[in-house]
């Protein structure tokens, strides 16, 4: 009996457990020419490699990291290999920084396991969504209730409350910034960076004087956890989950890429039709509740800059992603790039690359801040945050505070501007 209920037990943490990525190995390619560009992209494209893009194509010499699972991991090297195409090994054993990181966030949980009040929130570490939510934006909310409250703005496909922070200081309608972070549910150092963001927010109200010029006159709108089925996901199941969880009929991969959602050049290059895709962009323009509920309260509210906060590859970047077509504003917009990743580089040194999205990083059909601009939101811009790939997705959480304090610098350059210059 003792060993018929051990077993179940085996069974049951294998069918409830994290999958798990011994041996995977995160290869960087380098294309030296178009023919490299297109064979990439073709590997990219071949279902049997089994193949996790953490960074994708751009142009000659900019590299592509893929994620290469331990059992496809010599049919990929011989594939390189004969296309002459050079690659290196920038993680050998995903499975260990992966350890590495439940360790850490399992040991920093003993120290603080429930904090009574946002000052002893370890914003060090990764939380799961439920200290997000409870231990992190409640509390906030109940202890700062004239400047901070609660908007949910919808429900996700498995009916978890898309949380929305209002930070104002009072008035109707008023000029306002979206901030989210997290719609990529996998990109841990964003929710972590925006949790870092919102309590700058309080603790800097009526103390630095730029951003309290800014509350004075415009709300901030900040969603931390924008893809909430997605993110309790990579805590429970799959550390490396990007998309939604909605099931999609007639296949047996669910999910859609919340950032190929958006009605801006949907269905185009840099999005797939395949729901088994990482990039797949879904049935139709906002079929994802995630993204439809973000159209709805941008609709209904006076937002005049759009800020979406992805990782990685250290990126501040401007419409568009669907087209070659430049923006109306690039040259305003290039300008405030430049100056903003000045500004965030003053503190660590960090760089960054700034442009358009197409030119910057790959054609991308479908993304948020497409349409946030062809709407009439001018400041509209996305982050790729650290790192450039040494850990990729699992960015170790001692380097959480440090990219946050930089990435706010260039966040409050661009709210500065965007009070100074009204349109
Ligand atoms: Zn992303």
């Amino acid at each position: 009996m003792m060993r018929e209920l051990l077993a179940f037990a085996v069974i049951l943490v294998t069918a409830l457990g994290k999958e798990t990525f011994d041996r995977h190995q995160v290869l960087r390619l380098v294309p030296k020419n178009d023919t490299h560009l297109s064979l990439i992209k073709e590997l990219h494209n071949t279902m049997e490699y089994e193949l996790d893009i953490w960074r994708g194509v751009t142009d000659v010499g900019s590299p592509v990291d893929i994620r290469v699972p331990v059992h496809k991991i010599k049919l990929v090297k011989r594939y390189l290999e004969t296309k002459n195409i050079k690659f290196s090994t920038m993680i050998k054993d995903l499975q260990v920084l992966l350890d590495k990181e439940q360790k850490v966030m399992e040991s920093a949980a003993a120290r603080v396991p429930d904090p009574k009040h946002t000052d002893n929130f370890d914003f060090s570490r990764y939380h799961t969504l439920s200290e997000v939510n409870h231990s992190f934006q409640d509390m906030l909310v109940a202890e700062n209730p004239n400047l901070v409250s609660k908007i949910v703005i919808g429900r996700s496909y498995e009916g978890r409350s898309l949380n929305v922070l209002k930070f104002s200081t009072g008035g109707t309608n008023r000029p306002a910034i979206w901030i989210d972070t997290g719609i990529h549910s996998r990109e841990w150092v964003t929710q972590a960076s925006g949790t870092w963001f919102a309590k700058k927010i309080v603790t800097g109200f009526r103390g630095d004087r730029a951003l309290t010029a800014i509350l004075n006159q415009m709300d901030i709108f900040l969603e931390i956890v924008t893809n909430p089925d997605g993110y309790a996901y990579t805590h429970t199941t799959n550390r490396l989950w990007r998309k939604t969880r909605k099931p999609n009929p007639g296949s047996r991969c669910v999910g859609v890429d919340p950032n190929r959602n958006w009605n801006a050049g949907f269905g185009g290059p840099g999005s797939s039709s395949d729901p088994c895709s990482q990039t797949y962009s879904g049935p139709r323009p906002e079929s994802e509740s995630e993204v439809k509920s973000i159209v709805n309260f941008v609709n209904s509210h006076n937002i005049k800059a759009f800020i979406s906060i992805h990782s990685y590859s250290q990126l501040l970047m401007y419409p568009y992603g669907y087209t070659r077509t430049p923006i109306k504003d690039q040259t305003e917009l290039d300008n405030l790039a430049r100056q903003a990743i000045t500004d965030l580089a003053s503190l660590y040194g960090t760089r960054y690359r700034f442009g358009s999205i197409i030119k910057t990083i790959y054609q991308a059909s479908g993304g948020s801040i497409d349409w946030a601009y062809n709407k009439g939101i001018k400041y509209s811009y996305t982050f790729e945050l650290r790192d450039t790939g040494r850990y990729g997705f699992i960015l170790p959480a001692n380097q959480i505070i440090p990219t946050a304090e930089e990435t706010w610098l260039a966040l409050m350059t661009i709210m500065d501007y965007t009070l100074k210059n009204p349109y």
